[in-house]
């Protein structure tokens, strides 16, 4: 006997969207959670100036979600920008020396907003 369906989008049973095999046979993992990125436009960096032991400067970008961000991309390119460098921990990067304007310069080029203060 024909199928009611047959040929048709509705006859085919569930697929899976990465093996394309009927879902009963998939073995896939299960997909990953999703990280969700915050756009820079809806963030506001604050940028800061701290001193460390033996005077030392450090420039600290902090207010931005460590989940929202890839603090440790965004580091990287801020170090390279600044020509310093820094650590990202505790969710915030820290540049090494006084490196405000280079970093706010850097950080709204990407669409950050910045407010910026010195310590
Ligand atoms: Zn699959």
């Amino acid at each position: 006997m024909s199928r009611l369906f047959a040929g048709t989008p509705w006859d085919r049973p569930p697929t899976c969207d990465r093996c394309g095999r009927p879902e009963s046979e998939c073995s896939c993992p299960p997909p990953a959670p999703e990280v969700k990125r915050i756009p820079p436009d809806q963030q506001t960096a604050r940028l800061m100036t701290e001193r460390r032991a033996k005077g030392k400067l450090v420039t600290v970008i902090a207010g931005l979600d460590a989940e929202g961000n890839n603090l440790d991309e965004l580091g990287a390119r801020l170090k390279t920008a600044c020509g310093t460098g820094g650590t990202v921990k505790d969710g915030r990067i820290e540049l090494q020396g006084d490196r405000l304007q280079a970093a706010e310069r850097a950080l709204q080029a990407i669409g950050y907003k910045t407010r910026a203060g010195r310590g």
